[in-house]
This record gives structure tokens, C-alpha cells and sequence, in this order.
């Protein structure tokens, strides 16, 4: 199958409209370092979405308005997706002076696009991002820039670390100057942005960065100051599982392959309190699912610890069972903080997963042992909420251990209903 980017080529050209778009973005990096495109974005000159309409209806794709201020639509098909943006400005020059960092500054004339052949000689550099590039370095375009949309700002360490490259000083002085600026832009921006730091393996040294240079603080009003410590073990504990379960580590990598968790797990480890996490993930308006991680997370801090401080030694017992419960497969992201707070409970959390894994999940697998329909069939009862209240029981005694059949089940709520009575 053709490339979108090539069919939109090719639309241009019979079209008679090649001439005025441009690749640019995160594209023509992708395309000089030769990796294979993601995202691709094209700035044209004039009627952008009324061009991105047609060419959508031409290919039978989808058209969606990304901002219509700002001109920008996104033609989907088949999976891989073009945002095409009005050219700001009346030039591709001036359009790349009002772009972020030197080498996102970069076009390359759509005509001059050939997948196998392009020649470095068709691009479009006016700050030199080529360079840059080559040489991993983040330069901004400007200091004015910044100014004028401060999001940049954050947008300097954001592919700082997705690239892995260096911040250049003078870049990097205006960032730290001119940070209380970042207040100002949207929130959703902010956390966009945030996300791509966060879920990137070695964040903390970003992090560390944005702190040093006193960033963080205009990201997370709420915090009166910050430690990073629980931060960074427990990023380090993410990165490795296999060092501190062991065998279990598989189910752990399973859980964390769904990218919110690792983000939000690292995000509760910033706050002091569970208000103040709650309170910070809304402001950044993340969604009501990573808003109860993050406070479920903070406030359940100490709850493994606080098991190992009252109990046997072993997880083998009802309180173990009951945070089980509570928890099934967040008891992971917790292990990883209680280990990361205090690490002589590591053995401690290493068992409580090896007993999740071993025996609490196999009993979790024969639930729902009795139905509903079982209790209408065996004691005649009609639905009413004592139900709910029976089938829980039932729940806690088959994870309990103490029921591990449907005879077993059916002879307790005999019993239940004895005492009911
Ligand atoms: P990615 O690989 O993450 O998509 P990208 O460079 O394409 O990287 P986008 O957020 O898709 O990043 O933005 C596309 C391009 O638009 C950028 O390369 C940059 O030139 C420009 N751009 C986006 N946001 C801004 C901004 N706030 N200020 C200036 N230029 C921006
Ligand atoms: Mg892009």
C-alpha cells in the first residue's frame, strides 16, 4: 500500500496546489535521521482545511477538525493520519520563525519529496536545525518565541528527553528565566506535554532538570516544595521489576504495558498528601480514571507497610487477604511504592505478590462460584438486595480459602440464611 504521504503528493500535484505545501514538523526529522514516519504534518499555503476536506473525500479517509482558529484538520485512513495546517504567515519562512526549537523549524517542499531519494539540498533550514540535529542539541528559535507561546518552554525539555539531546545554554537560560510564564498557557498543553516525559524510561533526570531550573514549580502549583526521591526509585524499580520479584515480574511488565499507570504511579510520588495529588491531577485535567490512580496511589502509601508492621511475617492471613481484595492487580503499583518508601519491606512485598500470583488469583478464577440464578433455583429467593449481600460473602470466603467448591458455597449460604432468619 502506497503511503498516505505519498497519495497526498500526488493529490497535490493533480491538483496544481504541490507548490504550496511543505512537510514539516516532527516529519522532516524522522525523514533526515531516517526513521520511519510517524505523524506527519503539512502546512500549506491558503485554503488548508478546505484542502484536507477533499483530499479526505478523494481517498474515502476521514476528515477531522483539529482547531479551526488556527486552521489545522487531520485526514485519517487506514490507521496512519496527515494534520494539515494553513501556513502562519505568508511564506514557509515565515511560518518556520514561528516555530519552537531549530530542528522543528525544518520544511521540505512536497514536491521535492521522494521516499527513496531525497536530496538534502531541497530542505528548507533557515536556523540551522540540520545541525542541530545531527549534533543533539535543543536551540530555540527565539527568545520571543518562548514569550509568545510559553509552552515552548516546556516543550525545550520535552524533546530534550524524547531525543535524548542537550540543551543548549543560551536556550536554556531563557527557559529557566523566563518559566513563571508556562502559568499562562493551557492546562491540557501542559499535561500533553507532561505525559511525554513522564512515560519515558529515564524521566527523572528531565524531571531533576525542571526542578533545577525551578520549572516544576509552575507545573504543580499545589507544591510547596518538592522531593524526588520516591520519584526516582521508584522509576528505577519500574525499569527493572525482575531485580525485586523475581520471577513475578511478568504479570508487573503486563500491568504497566497500559501507559497511564506508569505515569500516574510516578506522578503520586511527587505530592505530600493524597488532597494535594487529587487536587493537582484535576487542575491538569487528567482524566477521572488517572485522577483515582494518582489519589488511590497517595493515600494507600503506607498500607503494605503498615501490614508488615502489624502482622506475622507471612502474607498468609485475613488482613493480607482483605488488602488483596481491595487492590487485585493495583497491589502492584503499590508493592513498587512501599519498596521504593522503605526497602527493608522488600522480601515482605516480593512474598504478598509470589501469594497474589500463587493462591489468592487461581481462587480468584473460580469466581463467581454461585450465581445469582443459583440462589433463586436453590432456596426460591426472589432478587432483592440481600443478594448483593450473600454473593459477597460468598466472594470473601472462596478467597478467604474456606469454600473452593459450588456444594461448599451452596452449604454457607444455607447457613447464612439460617442465621438471616
Ligand atoms: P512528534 O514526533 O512528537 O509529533 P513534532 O515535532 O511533530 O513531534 P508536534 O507537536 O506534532 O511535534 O508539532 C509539529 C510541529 O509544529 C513542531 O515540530 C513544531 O515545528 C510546531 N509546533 C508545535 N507546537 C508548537 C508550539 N507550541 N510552538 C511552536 N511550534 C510548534
Ligand atoms: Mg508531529
Amino acid at each position: 500500500m502506497q503511503p498516505l504521504l505519498e497519495i497526498f503528493r500526488d493529490f497535490a500535484k493533480k491538483e496544481g496546489i504541490a507548490d504550496k505545501a511543505f512537510i514539516v514538523g516532527g516529519a522532516v526529522r524522522d525523514i533526515l535521521l531516517s526513521k520511519e514516519l510517524k505523524d506527519i504534518d503539512i502546512a500549506i499555503i491558503g485554503e488548508a482545511l478546505n484542502i484536507a476536506e477533499r483530499f479526505a473525500k478523494e481517498i474515502n479517509g476521514s476528515f477531522v477538525l483539529l482547531d479551526k482558529e488556527f486552521g489545522t484538520a487531520r485526514v485519517v485512513k487506514n490507521g496512519e493520519f496527515l494534520d494539515i495546517s494553513v501556513m502562519r504567515g505568508d511564506s514557509i519562512l515565515s511560518d518556520l520563525s514561528e516555530r519552537d526549537i531549530t530542528i522543528n523549524a525544518m520544511a521540505i517542499p512536497l514536491t521535492n519529496f521522494q521516499p527513496s531519494a531525497f536530496s538534502l539540498q531541497h530542505l528548507i533550514d533557515p536556523y540551522n536545525g540540520k545541525n542541530d540535529l545531527f549534533n543533539g542539541i535543543i536551540k530555540m528559535v527565539s527568545e520571543e518565541n518562548l514569550i509568545k507561546d510559553p509552552l515552548r518552554i516546556l516543550r525545550i525539555y520535552r524533546f530534550a528527553a524524547t531525543l535524548n539531546f542537550s540543551v543548549e545554554k543560551e536556550t536554556l537560560n531563557a527557559a529557566g528565566r523566563l518559566s513563571p510564564l508556562i502559568t499562562a498557557v493551557a492546562v491540557e498543553r501542559i499535561t500533553e506535554e507532561l505525559r511525554h516525559i513522564i512515560r519515558l524510561d529515564d524521566s527523572y533526570k528531565t524531571i531533576k532538570n525542571m526542578k533545577d531550573a525551578g520549572i516544576l514549580s509552575f507545573l504543580f502549583i499545589e507544591l510547596k516544595e518538592c522531593s524526588l526521591e520516591l520519584y526516582k526509585t521508584v522509576e528505577k524499580i519500574l525499569n527493572n521489576p525482575s531485580l525485586y520479584f523475581l520471577d513475578y515480574s511478568a504479570p508487573i511488565f503486563k500491568y504497566f504495558e497500559t501507559d497511564y499507570r506508569k505515569i500516574c504511579l510516578k506522578l503520586s510520588t511527587l505530592f505530600p498528601d493524597s488532597d494535594t495529588a487529587r487536587q493537582s491531577a484535576m487542575r491538569l485535567r487528567m482524566s477521572k480514571k488517572e485522577v483515582e490512580f494518582i489519589h488511590g496511589m497517595s493515600s494507600n502509601r503506607n498500607r503494605i507497610a503498615d501490614l508488615y508492621k502489624k502482622g506475622t511475617g507471612s502474607p498468609d492471613n485475613t488482613a493480607s487477604i482483605s488488602l488483596l481484595k481491595e487492590f487485585k492487580d493495583h497491589i502492584y503499583p503499590l508493592a513498587i511504592l512501599s519498596i521504593a518508601k522503605e526497602p527493608p519491606i522488600t522480601s515482605f512485598c516480593h512474598e504478598i505478590i509470589i501469594f497474589y500470583n500463587e493462591k489468592f488469583k487461581t481462587k480468584m478464577d473460580i469466581l463467581p462460584i454461585i450465581t445469582g440464578n443459583d440462589l433463586i433455583k436453590e432456596f426460591n429467593l426472589k432478587p432483592s438486595p440481600l443478594f448483593k449481600k450473600i454473593l459477597a460473602a460468598v466472594e470473601d470466603l472462596v478467597l478467604e480459602g474456606r469454600v473452593a467448591s459450588k456444594e461448599e458455597a451452596l452449604k454457607a449460604v444455607r447457613g447464612m440464611l439460617k442465621t438471616e432468619m
